[in-house]
């Protein structure tokens, strides 16, 4: 019997589990990944970006946690040792019509505290990127990246240190309550929990809903598909590139982006997948479209926003558009400098609206907390989300009281 099973073995989840353990020490934590290795879905699928907090409105979790959370998980890799690289970043307007996004994203900036940014012009924005093309762009100097797989690692680690339990290679397949504990059936040994921390990403409406929780949300699955540029075109690039991104969407549009390692990683687009885990153009699960079509928040969604799915899947299928969309920042890029990657899929959670939700959600339920929506920037953010959630928990001041 644990105190606590914490579903989920990316970023979120990881970072939940140890923020517990730090906080209440005696905690019998259990965290189950269904993956052979943690970290395997959106946490080592990304751009690899700590983000600044630029881009979201001021008082949202988003904002706050995303500014809290970066500044927290680059002291965390410096204390690790695990390497970073303050590359920094620029936001460019191409357009005239884009000048007043551009100054909305500046206003935003402000109001939450991004530190060192500045407004530049052509001259300086060629200074920091001689093969960007652009009339006026947002500078942001301290923008790093990292690899989340790594820093995953060392908050697995961290757990096991404090005596935390992780099993991987471990499906939850049914959830019950009874008898005052969560009886999860898995597909290695069932196990029971007295509370359950649901960080199942791309499956969080799932578990959800099998713990009896009744929000309505879904998660509808957005690919993110990236191409890299080959090694001597990496020059073309020095650190981060974005354009201005469509106010009435969560995504930040095609971009640019210097890895660790020196490689440049050009994407992602966000072109509706049909499957959770539909990493390749041709994967498709009869259960996620099945869900999906039944679903009246998708139809909704569709309504409003076919137009936009409609060039987002064009830029899919055919490369030479999404090789427009980059060449928008970078002109000088041609079609053989870009080499395809593997991609990723976030899990963006719509509601029955269609309205797809702009800020991180969590829900609380008798016994239970469930992460309904941690997309970009919650990697960023993660050390600052944990801390939250674990807020929220019925913690007493020198033990955990979850029974009952
Ligand atoms: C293309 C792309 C680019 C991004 N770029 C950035 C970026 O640059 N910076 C940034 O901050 N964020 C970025 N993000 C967002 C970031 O990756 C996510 O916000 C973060 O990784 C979410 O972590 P998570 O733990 O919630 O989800 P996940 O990493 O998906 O972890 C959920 C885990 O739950 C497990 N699970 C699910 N169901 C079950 C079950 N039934 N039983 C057991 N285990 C289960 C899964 O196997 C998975 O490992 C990006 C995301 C994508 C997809």
């Amino acid at each position: 019997m644990f105190d606590v099973i914490v579903i989920g073995g990316g970023i979120i989840g990881l970072a939940t589990g140890r923020a517990l353990l730090k906080r209440s020490p005696k905690t019998r934590l259990l965290l189950l990944e269904k993956e052979p290795q943690l970290a395997t879905h959106q946490t080592g699928r990304n751009s690899g970006v700590v983000h600044s907090g630029i881009y979201y409105r001021p008082g949202s979790l988003k904002a706050r946690l995303c500014v809290e959370g970066g500044g927290r998980l680059l002291q965390f890799c410096k204390e690790r040792g695990i390497a970073t690289r303050r590359v920094g970043k620029v936001i460019v307007a191409v357009e005239e019509r884009e000048l007043s996004a551009l100054a909305t994203l500046e206003e935003r900036g402000r109001a939450n505290g991004v530190a060192g940014l500045t407004r530049i012009g052509p001259d300086r924005l060629r200074e920091l990127e001689p093969n960007a093309r652009g009339i006026a762009a947002l500078h942001l100097p301290h923008v790093a990246v990292v690899d989340f797989v790594q820093i995953a690692g060392a908050m697995a680690r961290d757990i096991e240190q404090a005596g935390g339990v992780i099993q991987t290679s471990t499906c939850v397949r049914r959830v019950a309550r009874a008898d005052g504990c969560w009886r999860l059936d898995t597909t290695r040994q069932d196990c029971a929990g007295a509370f359950l921390i649901n960080c199942g990403g791309l499956h969080s409406d799932r578990l959800g809903r099998l713990a009896g929780d009744g929000v309505s949300v879904r998660i509808i699955p957005f690919r993110g598909e990236y191409f890299t540029l080959r090694p001597e075109r990496s020059s073309l690039v020095s650190g981060l590139i974005y354009p201005v991104p469509d106010p009435a969407l969560p995504f930040l549009g095609v971009h640019f982006t210097k890895m660790l390692d020196g490689e440049v990683h050009v994407g992602p687009n966000a072109v509706l997948a049909t499957a959770r885990e539909g990493y390749r153009r041709g994967d498709v699960s009869l259960r996620d479209c099945a869900e999906l079509l039944l679903y009246p928040g998708f139809w909704k969604m569709s309504a409003r926003f076919w137009r936009l799915g409609l060039s987002e899947w064009m830029r899919s299928v055919n490369p030479r558009a999404f090789l427009r969309a980059a060449q928008r920042l970078v002109p000088s890029l041609r079609a053989e400098d870009l080499c395809e990657s593997p991609s990723g899929v976030r899990a963006q959670a719509v509601d029955h609206q269609g309205t797809l939700l702009d800020d991180f959600a969590v829900h609380s339920s008798p016994h239970a907390l469930h992460v309904y929506n941690a997309p970009s920037p919650a990697a960023t953010a993660s050390l600052a989300i944990a801390d939250q959630l674990v807020s929220e928990l019925p913690v007493g001041e020198h033990h955990v009281a979850f029974g009952g």
